[in-house]
């Protein structure tokens, strides 16, 4: 039943989440420190907060790392299948956290509860997908003037407010936590690549190694799907439309084509481009049958899902995750996780050791903000650079390792022009 406090599947399911929680914490050695320190400073006291996250157990130790500087916030889901019901559950049962998210809700549901998180009159934001301040914008432009400013942890995300600043259209300052080298460089590529394999294989069983493997967009996270996938053993095609990263997925060793020739030979095909219909209505007509496609990329606008119902003749779901839809010529074509990011709804999004990071970057820049958003403009803002560094070298302290340091004649050597061969 929705109130003002929480929509979730089932709460019994909160001892089950708490101990979930509990174990990424174990993973995530950055956040725990920072999540110390605000609770001995209390940098965030009294700021409300609506955060639209995936539901996981790392971004409950986000919004646990908030709540112990003192913030006052609330959750919803930024993807309508990725939310991980007991932890939503012992969220609003353990940690007192309301949280409006219920793994599968229809799009009426998922705004709803968007709806509810901007209930709470946000002076600071945190998105994922830029779902929360569009809305924001559209529907509750009273709340504008009460907005510090907000977070965007995606790529997407940051491309659609750079588009809304562009057009003048954006009226509070916005971090691109996405922008982080801390957070871009390793959880886009080794997280996106760990987990969407992870899904693919939770989701169908099928071996990789010998198969035709085709990644959509050469990006952060096609090359980290790539890479992954090259260590199965499968045979991997890069598809693209830039053609520096075309080059360099060349040089890395993969095939490069376009995806008309990659669809008609791939056992698998997975998007990761942030862009729309990349897998389209004339690649379902020569796609190979059996093929297995999914999207690890932006929403579920990547593949043309509207075309593939209306080619199918027959559909069926052999296994949960997996849709297969039968077309006239008798092929069939596998679809993951209803075109809906692999990862997170097949398997459980990124591993915690790199959403570290990326939230460690998140806790700072909201911290940042709170203190000093007020001064920033209207437009999209990178995460401070000594917020990056500092979250590097934090969490290479706690992977134990260390580095060298410059002596002063290199530190010389490497600021002068004057010295030759
Ligand atoms: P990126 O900008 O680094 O890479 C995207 C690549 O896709 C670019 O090289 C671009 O040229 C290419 N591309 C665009 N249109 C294409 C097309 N039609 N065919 C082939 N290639 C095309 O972005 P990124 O950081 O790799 O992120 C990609 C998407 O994944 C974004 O939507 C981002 O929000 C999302 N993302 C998902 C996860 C996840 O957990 N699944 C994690 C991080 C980012
Ligand atoms: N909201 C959009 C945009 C892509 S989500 C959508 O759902 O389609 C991609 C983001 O999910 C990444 O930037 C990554 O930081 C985040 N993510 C991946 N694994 C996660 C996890 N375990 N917990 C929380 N967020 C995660």
């Amino acid at each position: 039943m929705i109130n003002n406090r929480h929509d979730l599947k089932d709460i019994s399911l909160a001892d089950q989440g708490r101990e979930r929680i509990e174990w990424a914490l174990t993973e995530m050695p950055v956040l725990s420190a920072i999540h110390d320190r605000f609770a001995k400073e209390r940098p965030l006291e009294g700021a409300r907060i609506s955060g639209c996250l995936h539901i996981t157990t790392e971004t409950a130790n986000l919004a646990l790392t908030l709540k112990a500087g003192g913030a006052d916030l609330v959750l919803c889901a930024s993807n309508p299948l990725s939310t991980q019901d007991d932890v939503a559950a012992a969220l609003v049962q353990h940690y007192q956290i309301p949280t409006f998210a219920i793994r599968g809700e229809d799009d009426s549901t998922y705004y709803r509860h968007i709806a509810k998180a901007l209930g709470h009159r946000p002076q600071l934001t945190m998105d994922d997908g830029a779902d929360l301040v569009s809305e924001l914008h559209k529907n509750r432009s009273d709340l504008l003037a009460g907005i510090i400013g907000g977070t965007e942890e995606t790529t997407t995300g940051v491309i659609r407010l750079r588009a809304m600043a562009a057009d003048g259209a954006l009226k509070f300052p916005v971090i691109a936590v996405n922008d982080a080298l801390t957070k871009h460089l390793f959880d886009n590529r080794y997280g996106t690549g760990q987990s969407t394999l992870d899904g693919i294989i939770r989701a169908t069983n099928i071996l990789l190694a010998g198969k035709i493997f085709t990644v959509a967009g050469y990006g952060w996270c096609g090359r980290g799907i790539a890479m992954r996938a090259k260590g199965h053993g499968a045979q991997v095609i890069i598809t693209e439309v830039d053609p520096l990263r075309a080059l360099e997925a060349a040089m890395d060793g993969f095939r490069v084509m376009p995806m008309l020739e990659a669809a008609a030979i791939s056992d698998f095909i997975i998007t990761a481009t942030g862009d729309k219909h990349v897998l389209d209505q004339a690649h379902f007509e020569v796609i190979k049958d059996g093929c297995v496609i999914a999207n690890s990329g932006h929403f579920n606008v990547e593949i043309n899902i509207p075309a593939l119902e209306n080619m199918a003749v027959k559909k069926h779901r052999p296994r949960s995750n997996v849709d297969a839809y039968q077309l006239e010529d008798g092929r069939t074509i596998r679809l993951l996780a209803e075109g809906r990011l692999v990862n997170l709804a097949a398997a459980e999004g990124h591993p915690a050791t790199v959403m570290d990071m990326s939230f460690a970057n998140q806790a700072l820049s909201v911290a940042y903000l709170w203190e000093q958003g007020v001064d920033l403009e209207n437009s999209v803002h990178p995460v401070p650079s000594n917020i990056d560094q500092q979250v590097a070298v934090m969490k290479l302290a706690a992977m134990g390792l260390s580095i060298d340091s410059l002596s002063p004649e290199q530190q010389a050597y490497l600021s002068s022009w004057q010295e030759g061969t």
